[in-house]
């Protein structure tokens, strides 16, 4: 670094174009065209700054500025500051309800109503019999109905927000009982017991964490008692010397002293899933039947819907649940329901189900469908990847995510990458790793045992031919 005198940076400095001047130029109508002078201006008063900075420290690579150069600088920051912070990706982590990836994705149908709903006004609120004023439930509560066979339902935002809405409408100030087994804490800070102190009810633990007996239950009744709660432990498995009261059994011990049952299902399935060869999950319509009197449950886990959380039970509770202030602060959107009103009309058609659920088309996906993915994407990612990896096409296993079924798996197909000395190479597949989340379509896989592991599964057709394309692009 040679220092630059001050007469020369005095030279450099009468060289800089001035800002008005740059701004009225021929290179930069464009940019004032796409952007608009407020954040053209500023960008270029950005790089003016800069560039003085870099001169005033004596930077000897610093040159006199021409106009096209600040052109080049400019549109580069523009671009990067405008570019979409929310990206699409490819999840190739094997997980398909991916919570960090969005969940869910949604059928075209779901699409096509969002965008109506966003463009179009609409009857959210409005009674077209009538032409007064309507209740947003009103657009979907019999549907809902509909397929789980509850009196009543409500949406709110979220699942968690169902189960925080329906504590502090039904047992606020009061005591909820619930299994050790069942004190559940799902990713991020949705933990039953902050849930029920945020909602002002009291937990009452009963049992122990391997074991609950129903006697459990009844010796904790008492006059505070205002529900008896079951959750569904979505994310874990307890195995071994086990025992929990199931609902039909928990049901009549409350019925009988007056009080009510509510159901945390979680991911909440309206179908059996082992008609297309998924693990067994209880469904909402079982539930209610087996005597819960309230069950809540999300959208846009095996529901394969958008985020929401859906309430669902008797119609007296979902009534004083609708009156509560808090279901005005977690009700949902319009595209919320513009997008799960044609999902749960799916669920009309179950034997259609697996082909145009995107969700349950992906889980129902054969793995020798996956392999041939495997086969056609294997040689363009080894080409990229370069004579220091070796891509093999091997079967995995895929899961569910989302705490659906944690411990159910999927016979899936994928690539897996190691280094091509037979050395762990850690670092190595990290850089691999990190070349593909940097690409202009991030591709997240996960790396364990070794290797780099891309589970193909919900790569399909639009999306394994985006990926080849890319990858094509890519230099070795
Ligand atoms: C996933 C889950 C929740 C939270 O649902 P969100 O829709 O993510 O808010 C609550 N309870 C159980 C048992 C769950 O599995």
């Amino acid at each position: 670094m040679s220092d630059v005198t001050g007469s020369e940076l005095r030279a450099l400095m009468a060289r800089v174009p001035s800002v008005e001047k740059v701004m009225a130029s021929a290179e930069f109508a464009a940019l004032l065209t796409e952007f608009g002078r407020t954040q053209v201006l500023g960008a270029l008063r950005d790089a003016l700054d800069a560039w003085r900075v870099s001169a005033q420290s004596g930077d000897a690579s610093v040159s006199a500025l021409d106009i096209a150069q600040l052109r080049a600088s400019v549109e580069a920051t523009l671009r990067r500051r405008n570019a979409a912070r929310l990206r699409s990706v490819f999840n190739l982590t094997g997980t398909v309800l991916h919570t960090n990836l969005g969940r869910a994705l949604l059928p075209d149908e779901a699409v096509q109503a969002v965008m109506k709903a966003l463009t179009q006004p609409a009857n959210l609120e409005f009674d077209l019999g009538t032409g007064k004023r309507g209740d947003r439930d009103d657009l979907i509560d019999e549907l809902i109905c509909e397929l789980t066979g509850a009196e009543a339902a409500t949406v709110v935002n979220n699942n968690a927000a169902a189960v925080l809405l329906s504590l502090s409408a039904l047992a606020s100030k009061k005591e909820v009982i619930v299994s050790r087994g069942e004190l559940v804490e799902i990713g991020g800070a949705f933990r039953i017991p902050d849930i029920m102190s945020r909602a002002g009810a009291r937990l009452r633990e009963v049992g122990t964490t391997n074991r609950t007996h129903l006697k459990d239950y009844d010796e904790a009744i008492g006059p505070q008692t205002a529900l008896l709660m079951k959750v569904h432990t979505s994310n874990y498995a307890i195995c071994g010397f086990t025992k929990e009261v199931a609902i039909d059994a928990i049901a009549p011990l409350a019925h009988a002293r007056g009080l009510a049952v509510a159901v945390d299902l979680g991911s909440g399935t309206l179908v059996d899933l082992t008609q297309w060869g998924l693990p067994r999950e209880t469904t909402v319509r079982e539930t209610i039947e087996a005597g819960a009197d309230l069950v809540t449950f999300s959208g846009d886990k095996l529901l394969g819907g958008p985020q929401a959380g859906l309430i669902v039970g008797r119609r007296d509770l979902i009534a004083k649940i609708k009156k509560h202030p808090l279901k005005r602060a977690l009700r949902v959107g319009k595209l919320t329901l513009a997008a799960l009103e044609p999902v749960l009309q799916m669920y009309r058609a179950p034997e259609k189900l697996a082909e145009r659920l995107t969700t349950l088309r992906l889980l129902t996906r054969p793995s020798d469908d996956i392999r041939l993915t495997a086969e056609r994407v294997q040689p363009v990612l080894q080409r990229v990847a370069g004579e220091r990896y070796v891509v093999v096409a091997e079967p995995m296993f895929s899961q569910i995510g989302s705490g659906a079924l944690p411990v159910d798996v999927l016979p899936s197909y994928g690539l897996v990458i190691r280094t091509a000395d037979g050395k762990r190479g850690g670092r190595q597949l990290l850089a691999l790793e990190k070349r593909l989340r940097e690409m202009a379509r991030p591709v997240i896989g996960r790396i364990a045992d070794d290797a780099l592991r891309l589970d193909l599964r919900c790569l399909e057709a639009a999306d394994e031919a985006q990926l080849i394309e890319q990858l094509k692009d890519m230099q070795a």
